[in-house]
């Protein structure tokens, strides 16, 4: 339970509330009690500056002697609710006034003498500095009392009241009792409303993780609950189905790769299993004949290698393994050997080879081998797909950008408009049936895809440049490498 993101939300804010007003409680409490006394030091020192007036006066009816000035400036207190002691200068009670009787008599002040022990301190501090403040503590808060002297017909008098504190100690108490009370109370009702705000504000969170906990490998077009988009929960929830989207995207293909890859083949072992059976089914059969099926078994035996060595390099290229070899070599030197490398093919399949290389050297930092499968997938697919008597051109050098190109146009049927961009698609071909039946061997479908994906590694990129009823031309463009190749530095 404390583990969970509300009950930590709730902790959290009840904690720092609690903080807040804790601190705000004590501030308040020390004020209160600081203006109280502030209060309750005027008073008495107004208290004390009329009674001295008052002692002033009595003072100067010349007709009583001064013990009765001070008895009568007593008399005369008129606060119902403090006493007026009067000292003579050994500190000792001269007079005082009636004690003072709280609401149905409750307060008990001490007795004058006691009163006066207790006020010994004050009456000896206000002796020596004139005046003096000082707290009796006692039942119910004690008392305050301030003490004044003045001297009359050559005698020194210090003159005192004091002021039960009960009534300051009964407000302050109740203030405190009612922080007592309403601290808590606020802490519980806000940390309660602290916790459903954060159940609600995390309600979308707990959704999308029970949704999130249901999808799998089998249900990834599934997505979480999007409630309110604008707020960072709803973004959240956003580029989580973003992600589950490229994650569906990304099995798909390989679901898509998988079944296309096991069907290319399926094909050529059937034709092998059949082939073989076929084969050994009769007794005897002459040479001829089984020179016949074994030529068969060997087309497709490297057939069925060349797709597996095609969906290897693919795999491997997908799951970011593949390494190329990269070494300096000339590129119009490897493209006029692939050239070279195809002649006996076109020779067979009477189509007539040409090549131009014209200008500089075209010296290539890259993997030959790689290049070298980039361009004879592209002659064989001239070749193959340009009927008896056609020609086929390959065309290498700088282009306008001083990168390099090779162009490889042939004379054949061309791509139909509709199909030509989907065939750099794995797997894709425009006509299945024609495409095994060919001569040199159908195609699964992956030799432009592996086209495209040399040239990427190279930073460069295969294009198909036009396709018409006249031929197709498919342009190879790579950077140019600035360093010397090596072959020229041995
Ligand atoms: P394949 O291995 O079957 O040749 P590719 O990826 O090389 O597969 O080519 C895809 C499809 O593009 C082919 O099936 C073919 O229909 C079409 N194609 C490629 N090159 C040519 C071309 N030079 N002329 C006509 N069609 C072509």
């Amino acid at each position: 339970m404390l583990e969970s993101m509300r009950a930590r939300l709730t902790i959290w804010y009840t904690g720092v509330l609690a903080l807040v007003l804790i601190t705000f409680a004590f501030v308040t409490y020390t004020y209160l009690a600081r203006a109280a006394r502030e209060r309750t030091d005027q008073s008495l020192a107004d208290t004390t500056a009329s009674l001295v007036s008052n002692f002033v006066a009595e003072s100067n009816d010349e007709e009583q002697p001064g013990e009765d000035d001070a008895a009568e400036v007593t008399r005369n207190f008129q606060f119902g609710d403090r006493q007026a002691l009067i000292f003579d200068e050994a500190g000792r009670l001269v007079a005082a006034s009636a004690p003072p009787s709280g609401a149905g008599g409750t307060v008990v002040f001490p007795e004058p003498s006691a009163l006066s022990q207790s006020l010994g301190g004050l009456v000896a501090t206000a002796a020596r500095s004139g005046r003096a403040f000082a707290t009796v503590p006692g039942r119910r808060g004690g008392f305050r009392a301030y003490a004044s002297t003045i001297t009359s017909r050559g005698r020194r008098y210090t003159v005192a009241v004091a002021l039960p504190l009960h009534e300051q100690a009964e407000a302050l108490e109740q203030a405190r009792q009612a922080f007592y009370a309403a601290v808590p109370l606020a802490l519980l009702l806000t940390s309660l409303g602290g916790y459903l705000i954060a159940r609600r504000s995390l309600a979308p969170v707990v959704a999308m993780g029970a949704r999130a906990e249901r999808i799998g490998a089998s249900n990834l077009n599934e997505r979480l609950p999007e409630s309110s988009a604008r707020n960072e929960l709803g973004r959240l929830a956003r580029i989580f189905n973003e992600l589950l989207a490229r994650l569906d995207n990304s099995f798909e293909q390989q679901r898509r790769f998988m079944a296309d890859a096991s069907h290319e083949l399926r094909t050529p072992v059937a034709i092998v299993c059949g082939e073989s059976e076929v084969a050994l089914s009769q007794e005897e059969r002459s040479p001829e004949e089984y020179r016949e099926s074994l030529s068969i078994l060997n087309d497709e035996g490297r057939r069925l290698t060349r797709i597996v060595e095609d969906l290897f390099m693919l795999a491997r290229a997908d799951a970011g393994q593949y390494q190329p070899d990269f070494t300096n070599f000339y590129l119009d030197e490897t493209a006029g050997e692939c050239v070279r490398a195809v002649r006996s093919l076109a020779v067979r399949r009477r189509v007539e080879l040409h090549y131009q290389h014209a200008g500089d050297e075209l010296p290539l930092r890259g993997d030959e081998g790689l290049i070298r499968r980039m361009l004879l997938n592209l002659l064989d697919n001239a070749i193959k797909y340009t009927p008896a008597g056609g020609r086929v051109s390959v065309e290498v050098g700088r282009d306008a950008a001083r990168r390099y190109f090779i162009r490889v146009a042939d004379t054949g049927s061309g791509i139909p408009a509709e199909a030509q961009s989907h065939i750099f698609e794995r797997f894709y071909r425009v006509d299945k049936a024609r495409a095994r039946a060919g001569e040199a061997g159908g195609g699964a479908g992956l030799g432009l895809s592996i086209a495209s994906l040399i040239a990427e590694l190279h930073g460069g990129r295969v294009a198909l440049e036009s396709s018409d009823a006249r031929g197709s031309a498919f342009v190879i463009s790579l950077p140019a490498s600035d360093s010397t190749p090596a072959k020229t530095l041995a």
